[in-house]
């Protein structure tokens, strides 16, 4: 197998920032692209993110590496069960290689999904056995004046629910800005930003204004702080930045009732599956999240929506041009997964 990666810089449509983020106006991406002797392709996105310690240059380093370790599996087998085994082991044989790098992960596993899927002549929920009846998507709106948060809010008012980024000293401002031209459910996302007192004074004015969770109010380790929260919340607490991977599932037991599952965390659309899944055995409510990817990374992501409680998969939304075409978004705001094999969407001409 031999792989290429191309580093995307798409200009986002309106400034983007985070708490723990300066303000983006254009998302770095990678892309790769697997050929294989046969001469079948796949195609895949891996988003990095720095506070995971990924950027577009460790991706496309380590990429290769892991496409390396793939080369004594042989081919996948012709058939469905043989081949999802063999993405499971190609997806396990990454992780044996190398640890973390969650993006450079994810972009190897869509693409080989992507090439599995073109070879069997499957779309990608078949492939997996997914179900393709989505919760819509929410959309997401990052943190500015709380006057600008509200029109921003007003030209997204036909999604069933907003993702509000808070974090900063306008938070309550902001949430009564936004209550003031949506009527639906707001969901909070603080990225790390608050710290107790902060969460405690806040918690009473989310319950007035409509809130429907919290994600990740605090630092990722502090899950004594989480807890201490959930306990006193009617909310659901929804861990992200405290829920990476798999592994980190057990540990947040007993310490918030949600978690944010993305590809891009967790190495890809096989591994999302599995976390999701156990996810669920533990007794969690599901929160499927993204980066700020592209429409390749967003069908990947979509694949697996249908196990999921919430939505949250508007990263191409948020580009000013999405250089991929084939993922159509309903007029009820959920993603219409594609029929063609593989991932099934296709690079715009430029
Ligand atoms: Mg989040």
């Amino acid at each position: 197998m031999r792989v290429t990666t191309e580093v995307l810089e798409l200009p986002f449509r309106d400034p983007f920032r985070i708490a723990r983020k300066l303000p983006h106006h254009a998302a770095s991406t990678v892309i790769a692209t697997i050929e294989d002797v046969d001469e079948a392709r796949g195609i895949g996105e891996g988003f990095p993110d720095p506070y995971y310690g990924e950027t577009p240059a460790t991706v496309a380093a380590v990429v290769p590496v892991l496409v390396e370790t793939l080369a004594e599996m042989g081919q996948a087998p012709r058939d469905v069960a043989g081949a999802r085994e063999w993405l499971v082991a190609a997806s396990l044989a990454m992780d044996e290689r190398i640890s973390h790098n969650g993006a450079a992960k994810c972009a190897v596993d869509i693409a080989l999904h992507d090439l599995v899927g073109k070879r069997l002549g499957l779309a990608l929920p078949e492939l997996l056995g997914t179900p393709r009846e989505l919760p819509p998507t929410d959309f997401t709106i990052g943190i500015d004046e709380p006057e600008i948060v509200a029109q921003r809010a007003a030209r997204a008012a036909h999604f069933p629910a907003l993702k509000i980024k808070l974090g900063g000293p306008a938070d309550l401002a902001t949430l009564e800005a936004v209550r003031g031209v949506f009527g639906g459910p707001i969901r909070v996302d603080a990225n790390t930003g608050w710290t107790p007192e902060i969460a405690e004074a806040l918690l009473p004015e989310c319950v007035r204004l409509g809130v429907e969770l919290i994600e990740q109010p605090f630092r990722a380790r502090r899950l004594d702080q989480l807890r201490w929260l959930q306990e006193r919340s009617t909310l659901p607490i929804v861990a992200d930045e405290s829920a990476v991977v798999e592994a980190d599932l057990e540990g947040l037991v007993g310490v918030v009732a949600g978690v944010n599952v993305k590809l891009a965390k967790v190495g890809g659309v096989g591994p999302a599956l599995r976390m999701i899944r156990r996810a669920r055995e533990l007794g969690f409510r599901i929160f499927l999240g993204c980066m700020e990817e592209t429409s390749l990374g967003i069908a990947a992501s979509a694949a697996v929506a249908g196990l999921v409680d919430w939505a949250d998969l508007d990263g191409c939304l948020l580009l000013a041009a999405d250089p991929f075409d084939g993922l159509v978004l309903g007029p009820d705001c959920r993603w219409r997964l594609p029929e063609i094999p593989g991932v099934g969407v296709v690079r715009r001409p430029a």
